[in-house]
């Protein structure tokens, strides 16, 4: 059986806070037995649950990293009950290089899971969290946003999932976090991602999209801060009731939420993120950008809802999403 290389320099059992690192050997022109150092905080005071809480699964997404960087510096251990493990770049070489995949392998951290012990530096990550975290963790956050591609309204999200009263577990999570909008995501494509193999293990899992463009705003990194806070007192690790203001709950019922790209070109939205849209609706149009004179392409809502999320770049490509549409419940 192949061991997984990477070695933390903190110990997950010992009472107090310790910054310190992931330490996964990577051998390469720059440094012939270097390794990566991967940050990790650990606080634990007694015994109770265990939340681990990661930002930059993708390395261009910036509230959780804002969020849990600032959360790792402040924390008082006297303030927690059970243990918090925080990880604010999971795909540390991605999150270094400002890019959705590792700029090593091309790994995609959140489509790899559950890794391999001897497989690429992301196959490595992947696994140790697998093997070495998930088996850990009760409470799992997953912090996202659009990264430089997309831009959404600012939603926690949690699955449907076959055991319903795990199902329910994670719909109270989601709804602790308190982002403004709350959804039920159905996924492309799920296999390889951290949320299933978390799902899959029975941990309470929810995720966010904050929102997007490879930057953060003041306001989706207040919500970042306010929901870690709020997911850890829900779980009982943090003193105190979650704050909790209104929120809009939305569901994706099917493949009609999702509008693809089939002509390349420049992207002219005509309704902005939040808005409602009715089907048929026009949501954006797309203008061939070889030559002039030609009508632009029309793309249309392929359900009521509101309007969730958007490609960010001003041009788009075949097989972009154009539109992402959530119904209110
Ligand atoms: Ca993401």
């Amino acid at each position: 059986m192949v061991i997984n290389p990477i070695s933390p320099t903190v110990d997950f059992d010992q009472d107090g806070v310790q910054h310190g690192f992931l330490k996964l050997p990577y051998s390469h022109d720059q440094s012939a037995w270097g390794s990566i150092m991967i940050p990790i905080t650990v606080v634990k005071n007694g015994t109770g649950p265990t939340a681990v809480l990661t930002g930059a699964n993708h390395g261009d997404e910036y509230e959780g990293p804002i969020a849990l960087y600032d959360l790792a510096a402040k924390i008082d251990p006297v303030d927690v009950s059970g243990r918090i493990i925080i990880v604010p770049a999971f795909n540390y070489p991605a999150f270094l290089s400002g890019t959705r995949t590792s700029p090593i392998d091309g790994g995609n951290l959140n489509r790899i899971f559950p890794g391999r012990p001897d497989g690429t530096v992301t196959q490595k990550i992947a696994d140790f969290f697998q093997y070495q975290i998930l088996s850990r963790a009760d409470y799992v956050l997953d912090i996202h946003s659009g990264g430089r591609t997309l831009e959404f309204i600012p939603f926690a999200a949690c699955h449907v999932l076959p055991d319903k009263r795990q199902e329910k577990r994670c719909v109270e999570a989601m709804r602790a976090f308190n982002a403004p909008y709350s959804l039920m995501l159905l996924e492309i494509d799920s296999v390889g991602m951290y949320d299933s193999a978390a799902e899959e293990l029975g941990r309470v899992f929810v995720s966010t999209e904050l929102g997007g463009g490879g930057s953060a705003s003041a306001t989706t990194i207040k919500i970042a801060k306010k929901g870690i806070e709020n997911f850890l007192k829900h779980a009982g690790i943090l003193a105190g009731d979650p704050l909790i203001e209104p929120t809009v709950n939305l569901d994706m019922p099917d493949g009609r939420c999702y509008v693809s790209c089939e002509t390349p070109g420049l992207i002219e939205y005509t309704v902005e993120l939040g808005e409602e849209v009715e089907e048929g609706q026009v949501v954006a149009v797309v203008h061939e950008v070889t030559r002039t004179g030609r009508p632009p392409a029309l793309y249309r809502a392929g359900i009521s809802g509101i309007f969730t999320g958007r490609h960010y770049p001003g041009m788009i490509n075949m097989g972009d999403i154009v539109a992402v549409i959530a119904v209110p419940v």
